[in-house]
């Protein structure tokens, strides 16, 4: 029987050997292929003159042979051929490699139609190795041609050629999955002529028609899948139920701060999953300084007093050994051991830690991605939190769920994205949100000043010294060369020198070692450095709430997420505080960042700025999240059609809570067979 997910081997014209360049590009079914989208289409469109065309251009043009066609041969063996043609409105050269025999084919005063790219020659453009139509050429208006990206050993030609055969044989096989009703409200064309118009497009309308239907498709699948294992991990995975809340109470009220409404109802949130024993799963969201650290901890002592063990997990490891610093000096005097995993721990201490954390001693363990190494075993893990989740994919934090018998999940994140991306992104957890800051902080200043006007700025940094607070200046990213940034860092100190002969400066940038970094750190904490020169590692979570301004160079450079956690080092003491965002020059995008950092400090507004703002792929940091490797959609470009989405599938959700699918068989099976080959995020 004939079946997608049959290997494509099977199909006429792919023999061993185009299998073997096939699976290089990661297609091993007759599935993967259907769903192997052109990435660029050429339209045969003759309204396009060679006066018109410009570089990079792809295009189908039909044009006079004007010259003969001359060939030579290159001291490398290359066969060149060359022939200039024309239309009325000019002429432009065609270059073609290895294929002399097509001399004989052209001549002078020929009708052909070209097709393919136009590029920058010597100077000129031209086409290099097109398409060349000779005879009975198509004089249609706009026929379109799919255009694949392609491997070595298989050329444009060949994957077309087994493209059209594909879809002409399989893409009606293909069984409708999107239910009928739900196709009709969201007017989404059928799979088979979406697959077929995917790639053979009859004309723009339908292309457009088939592109709508496989990129709602794409959401809807994801979306589901994610609500679906939502809704598993509440159903079937039962983690234990910590119970016990003694002792906390007279914790939270001997803290140095009362808690924020917003903690506490986000507390409450996450006890109500502890003590249940269905697996929490949920994501804290928070703005910066918003407090998420003692709500961490508060949810550590619970699953301590239900004599279990638990695990933090930062990004990095000035993150780790600061949150080991605070988490230690917290619970020590209640008789709890807290242990400190990072890469760089000697091997004799590793060990021990290692047998502690195994035989329970330890019963809370902070660390980097050392957590997750195999030879990290607890005695009884139930607690798994993740700091700054955006830098974690959702593979790392599964690897260490892994690690105990279903422990609650608790990960927090300082990027406020707007509720569609967190949906997509998130989609699998729970989410609560702190909208609240500590009482008595006040909004950091924030002003967008020219290079030229550097030194007032100094003045003010000198102001806030004198009064006994600390600074931050943050050097560009010159290169993506760690070494590079920090020589410009290097030189940031020598200048800064001049000015602030008083004070003690230190650096800090990603070339040093950890062990230098801790120092430096350590010396700002306590006050011994003043001001510290800095790359953007300072970026993520760093708490020295005694700083007060900042200073960002070449501040139109950064993006706003960016912006608005490098700020977020600063304002975290009850201090007024200050932020300076050095420009050299600004573009219109550039100018509306700055205009927006200065008038607001609500990490939620800032996302959805940045989300209109900037271009795919830079929003908030999550481009290395593998989930935005979708086939045809775009969470950014097409944020109306995964809104269109997520309300259908909230709409799904309120008819059939448990998303049993019953109604809809077809699309069940499909959502579980993704749900088994999950590779989705
Ligand atoms: P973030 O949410 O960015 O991780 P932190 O947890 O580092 O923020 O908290 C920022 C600072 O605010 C810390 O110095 C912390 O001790 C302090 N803090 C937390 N909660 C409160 C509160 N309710 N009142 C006053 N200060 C608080
Ligand atoms: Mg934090």
């Amino acid at each position: 029987m004939f079946n997608l997910k049959n290997s494509i081997g099977e199909i006429r014209g792919i023999g061993p050997k185009k299998t073997s360049k096939f699976i290089r590009l990661n297609k091993f079914t007759i599935a993967d292929l259907l769903y192997y989208f052109p990435r660029d289409y050429i339209i045969k469109d003759d309204s396009k003159k060679i006066k018109d065309l410009n570089e990079n251009d792809v295009v189908s043009i039909v044009v006079e042979v004007a010259t003969q066609c001359v060939s030579k041969r290159t001291y490398k063996g290359l066969t060149i051929t060359k022939f200039l043609v024309s239309d009325d409105t000019g002429s432009i050269w065609v270059t073609i490699f290895n294929r002399s025999y097509i001399s004989k084919q052209v001549k002078l005063g020929d009708d052909i139609r070209i097709s393919g790219k136009v590029t920058r020659g010597s100077g000129s453009l031209e086409f290099t190795n097109p398409n060349i139509e000779f005879n009975n050429i198509s004089r249609e208006v706009s026929l379109i041609t799919p255009v694949y990206s392609t491997t070595e050993g298989l050329t444009q030609a060949d994957i077309l050629k087994i493209q059209k055969e594909v879809i002409d044989k399989y893409s009606k096989e293909v069984k409708e999955f999107i239910p009928d009703d739900i196709r009709a409200e969201e007017k989404l064309c059928n799979i088979g002529f979406a697959l077929e118009n995917i790639h053979f497009p009859s004309s723009i309308k339908n292309l457009k028609l088939a592109r709508y239907r496989l990129i709602f498709e794409e959401f809807f699948l994801l979306q589901l899948s994610l609500m679906k294992m939502k809704k598993h991990t509440l159903n079937e995975f039962i983690g234990k139920a910590l119970i016990n809340n003694e002792g906390i109470d007279s914790f939270i009220s001997s803290l140095p701060f009362e808690l924020t409404e917003s903690q506490l109802k986000i507390l409450d949130e996450i006890f109500l999953d502890l003590e249940s024993t269905k697996s929490m799963n949920r994501l804290v969201q928070g703005d910066v300084g918003s407090g998420k650290t003692i709500v961490a901890i508060i949810a550590l002592l619970k699953c301590i007093i239900n004599n279990c063990q638990g695990a933090f997990m930062a990004p990095t490891e000035i993150l780790a050994e600061q949150h080991f610093n605070i988490i230690e000096s917290l619970l020590k005097p209640l008789d709890i051991n807290v242990g400190l995993l990072t890469g760089k721990l000697k091997k004799s201490s590793k060990e021990e830690l290692l047998q502690n954390i195994k035989n329970g001693d330890v019963q809370v363990v902070v660390g980097t991605h050392a957590l997750i190494q195999e030879n990290v075993v607890f005695k009884d893990l139930a607690l798994v939190i993740t700091d700054e989740q955006h830098r974690f994919g959702v593979r790392q934090r599964a690897i260490l769920s892994n690690k105990g018998d279903n422990p609650h999940v608790l990960v927090m994140s300082a990027t406020p994205i707007p509720r569609t991306l967190a949906l997509i992104l998130y989609g699998d957890l729970d989410i609560s949100i702190i909208d609240q800051l500590p009482k008595g902080r006040k909004k950091i200043k924030t002003k967008a000043v020219s290079m030229e006007n550097k030194y007032r700025v100094y003045d003010s940094i000198k102001k806030e010294l004198d009064l006994g607070r600390q600074a931050y200046v943050v050097c560009p990213l010159v290169e993506e060369s760690e070494a590079i940034d920090a020589q410009s860092v290097t030189e940031k100190v020598e200048e800064l020198k001049i000015y602030f002969p008083k004070y003690e400066i230190g650096i800090l940038h990603g070339k040093m070692n950890s062990a230098e970094k801790d120092e430096i750190m350590l010396r700002f904490k306590n006050n011994e450095i003043h001001i510290l020169v800095a790359t953007t590692v300072i970026e993520v979570g760093i708490d020295v709430p005694n700083s007060t301004i900042i200073l960002i160079e070449n501040a139109e450079r950064f993006g706003l997420a960016q912006l608005h956690q490098l700020r977020g080092r600063v304002g975290r003491g009850s201090e007024q505080s200050y932020c300076f965002l050095l420009y050299k020059s600004k573009n219109k995008i550039s100018e509306q960042r700055l205009k927006i950092m200065e008038e607001t400090t609500d990490g939620f507004i800032i996302s959805e700025k940045d989300l209109e703002l900037r271009g795919p792929g830079d929003f908030f940091g999550i481009r290395q999240h593998g989930i935005m490797e979708f086939k045809i959609a775009n969470v950014f470009k097409h944020i109306k059609i995964l809104k269109k989405v997520q309300n259908r599938v909230e709409l799904i959700l309120k008819e059939d809570p448990l998303l049993t699918l019953e109604k809809y068989p077809a699309l069940g099976s499909v959502i579980k067979d993704k749900l088994l080959n999950f590779d989705g995020i």
